[in-house]
C-alpha cells in the first residue's frame, strides 16, 4: 500500500514496538484537504474510526471542521480533545446513550426508521440543539472487497429507498451516505449518480449531505479538481451545504510502525520473529488483507535475502508476510513499516498479552516526542 515513503527519523532512537506519526507528512495531507474544503466549498470531518491519536488533534483542528464518531466513547473523545463539532452515526444507538449522544453532538444521523420513531421525540424536546438527518443506502456496490462494501446485499448500513418512502421527513435536515472505501473520485462519481437516481427529488428538501468517507483523497494520483467539481455540482443543482468525512485520507502515508527483531530461525526458509504481531498490532493485514510495505525491502527475492516476517504471537497465522533485504537481518535489527497511522492504533489489541506499541510524535522540526507507552496495567485493566 502507498508510495514509497522515506524516514525522516532514527528508528534506533525510539521505543520498539512504536507507531510513529510524522506530523509534517500529517500536515501535507491536512494542506490537501483544506485546498479541497476551501475550492469546493464543503466541510471535511475526521472520522475517528480510522484515526484517533488525540495527541495530534490540535494539529488536525487547524484544519478541520470537527469528527465523524459511531460510538459514545468516540464521541467524548471528540468533544473533549477535539473541541470542534461532534457528528454521530451508529448502526443502533442504546436507550441509555441518547441523553449523553444529544449532549455531545452537533449532528446526529440515524441509521432506521425505527431508530428515527424511537428518538425524534427526545431529540426534539431537548433543550440541546442537534441537527438530525438519515444514513441512506444508495445500493450502489463500488466496493469491491466485501467485508468493507456497506452496499452489499441485506447491508444493515443506511436506509433503502423502499425503506425511506415510509416515513415522514419534515423533520429530518440532511442526509448520510458512505458507501466507499479507498476510492477515487470516479467511484465518488458513480455513488452519487445512484444517490441522485433514487434520492434526488429528496435531497432538495434538505439543508446538508454528507457524503460519508472512503474518499482516498491523500492518495497519489487522485483526482481533487474532480471531486472539487462534484461537489460543487452537487451543491449547485440542489442547494446543499456538503460534508466529507473521510478516516484515512487524514493519516494516509503519515506514519510508520517501527519494530525489532527477536529471532532468527530456519523451517526450510528463513523466519524473523519480531516484537511485533499483525494480529495484535495490523489487524488489517490479516483482515483485508494487505501485505504491508517496510523501508529498504522488497518483494521475496528482489535482493538478495529474503525472510518470513512473523509476529510474537502463538497464533499460527500471525504472518506478517515474505520480504526481501540487501543485507542479512540480525537480531536487534529495527524495521520500519510504512503507512502504519491509521485502522493500526485504533483496532489494535492485548491479544496474548503482547505489549501495546508506545505511540510517538516526530514533530515538524524533527524532534522526537513519545505521548504514550503502554504496561502491564494496560493489559490487566481489560480483564477482570
Ligand atoms: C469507516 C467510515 C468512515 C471513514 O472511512 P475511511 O475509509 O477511513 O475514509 C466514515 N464514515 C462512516 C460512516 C464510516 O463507517
Amino acid at each position: 500500500m502507498g508510495r514509497k515513503t522515506a524516514v525522516t527519523f532514527d528508528p534506533y532512537a525510539v521505543p520498539s514496538p512504536s507507531y510513529i506519526c510524522d506530523e509534517k507528512k500529517l500536515r501535507e495531507n491536512l494542506n490537501l484537504l483544506r485546498t479541497v474544503q476551501e475550492k469546493a466549498g464543503c466541510k471535511i470531518i475526521l472520522a475517528l474510526k480510522g484515526f484517533a491519536m488525540w495527541s495530534v488533534f490540535p494539529v488536525v483542528r487547524e484544519y478541520l471542521y470537527g469528527v465523524a464518531v459511531s460510538s459514545v466513547n468516540e464521541a467524548k473523545l471528540g468533544r473533549e480533545e477535539f473541541g470542534r463539532e461532534v457528528h454521530y452515526y451508529a448502526p443502533a444507538i442504546k436507550d441509555d446513550e441518547i441523553e449523553t449522544v444529544i449532549q455531545l453532538s452537533d449532528h446526529i444521523v440515524l441509521n432506521s426508521h425505527s431508530q428515527f420513531e424511537r428518538y425524534r421525540d427526545k431529540i426534539k424536546s431537548s433543550n440541546k440543539k442537534v441537527k438530525v438527518g438519515l444514513r441512506i443506502n444508495p445500493e450502489c456496490s463500488v466496493v469491491t472487497t466485501e467485508i468493507y462494501n456497506p452496499c452489499t446485499r441485506y447491508s444493515r448500513l443506511g436506509i433503502t429507498i423502499a425503506e425511506l418512502n415510509k416515513i415522514d421527513l419534515k423533520e429530518i435536515t440532511g442526509l448520510h451516505f458512505h458507501a466507499l472505501c479507498e476510492n477515487s473520485a470516479n467511484e465518488l462519481e458513480v455513488a452519487l449518480r445512484a444517490v441522485e437516481k433514487k434520492f434526488g427529488h429528496l435531497i432538495k428538501e434538505m439543508e446538508w449531505i454528507n457524503f460519508g468517507g472512503g474518499h482516498h483523497i491523500t492518495r497519489e494520483g487522485y483526482d481533487t479538481d474532480k471531486l472539487i467539481s462534484l461537489i460543487l455540482g452537487f451543491k449547485e443543482k440542489y442547494g446543499v451545504d456538503v460534508i466529507l468525512e473521510p478516516g484515512e485520507a487524514i493519516a494516509l502515508n503519515a506514519g510508520f510502525l517501527v519494530a525489532s527483531v527477536l529471532d532468527i530461525i530456519r523451517n526450510e526458509i528463513d523466519i524473523a520473529i519480531l516484537d511485533t504481531s499483525a494480529s495484535a498490532h495490523m489487524p488489517d493485514v490479516l483482515e483485508m488483507p494487505y501485505r504491508p510495505e517496510i523501508v529498504n525491502a522488497g518483494e521475496p527475492a528482489i535482493y538478495p535475502h529474503t525472510y518470513r516476517l512473523a509476529g510474537g504471537t502463538c497464533l499460527a497465522g500471525d504472518i506478517i508476510g515474505d520480504y526481501s533485504f540487501k543485507k542479512r537481518l540480525n537480531i536487534g535489527d529495527r524495521l520500519v513499516f510504512t503507512d502504519m497511522l491509521h485502522y493500526s492504533m485504533v483496532k489494535n489489541n492485548t491479544f496474548n498479552g503482547v505489549e501495546l506499541p508506545s505511540i510517538g510524535i516526530i514533530n515538524a522540526d524533527g524532534s522526537f516526542a513519545l505521548t504514550r507507552a503502554f504496561g502491564y496495567e494496560d493489559y490487566r485493566n481489560r480483564l477482570s
